[in-house]
């Protein structure tokens, strides 16, 4: 199981690298069997934050990156930066992204391609919106979003891939899917992406939930079969919700 935290545009340099340190040590404190962590905080402070990290066993992501190498592209960041700065992870094509920066699922693909060949672990973000769950769409945008972010990209491994399937309408609103209707949507990225790759290699991949994951609900989504963790906005921002939720992911796998 993955958690991990998606801490937006929230923190400065001094307080994100007392959260880390927060993390880490309430990491250290829990008994998160093999529960792994992950927190992914702005790019201003991914080394500070990565040096709070050391020796934690917790993994140091970024929020976005650029899917070019380098050169004139005024105000963005490589993958290649991103792993100088000790990042193992990167969220890509998160739903923020989307719909206020325009990234396209062409886009998203590139940036996944990207990461991949500099070793990044693409975490790869889709999810409907309210709209396109109401008109009976949710399966057909996701697997647009699961194709389009994945088309011709290889993985060596299932540990290079995490796929987050966040409901827009979820997001930071205090709305969950039920945890029926995320289990029903993972199992059914896991079919796209056994039919992309293989079976053994899907039911392998993390897929994580998001969308308001809070302590109070993540036991019964994280316990459904075919959610794997989740990807945590607001409850990342304090150090004890965050750990609280992975205590629950670690109770899970203790019980199967
Ligand atoms: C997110 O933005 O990835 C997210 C899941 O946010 P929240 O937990 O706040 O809904």
């Amino acid at each position: 199981m993955l958690i991990a935290g998606n801490w937006k545009m929230n923190t400065d340099v001094a307080s994100g690298t007392k959260l880390a340190s927060d993390i880490a040590k309430a990491a250290a404190d829990a008994d998160l069997g093999s529960v792994a962590l992950a927190v992914c905080p702005p790019y201003v402070s991914l080394m500070p934050v990565g040096d709070a990290l050391k020796g934690s066993g917790v993994a140091l992501g970024a929020q976005n990156m650029h899917q070019e190498d380098g050169g004139a592209f005024t105000g963005e960041v490589s993958a290649a930066m991103l792993v100088s700065a000790g990042c193992t992870h990167v969220v890509l094509g998160h739903s923020e992204r989307r719909q206020y920066f325009g990234e396209s699922n062409h886009d998203i693909q590139q940036k996944v391609a990207r990461a991949r060949q500099n070793g990044l672990v693409p975490i790869l973000c889709v999810g409907e919106t309210k709209a396109e769950r109401d008109a009976g769409d949710a399966k057909t945008v996701v697997e647009g979003q699961v194709r389009g972010g994945l088309a011709d990209v290889p993985f060596d491994a299932p540990g290079d891939l995490v796929i987050a399937y966040e409901p827009v309408w979820a997001i930071g609103t205090g709305d969950t899917a039920t945890p029926e209707q995320a289990n029903e949507m993972h199992a059914f990225i896991r079919g796209l992406v056994a039919d992309l790759y293989d079976k053994a290699f899907a039911s392998d991949v993390h897929i994580l939930y998001g969308g308001s994951m809070k302590p109070h609900n993540a036991e019964d989504l994280l316990s459904q079969p075919d959610v794997d963790g989740g990807l945590i906005g607001g409850a990342s921002l304090d150090a004890d919700s965050f750990i609280a939720i992975a205590r629950h992911g670690a109770a899970i796998e203790a019980k199967a």
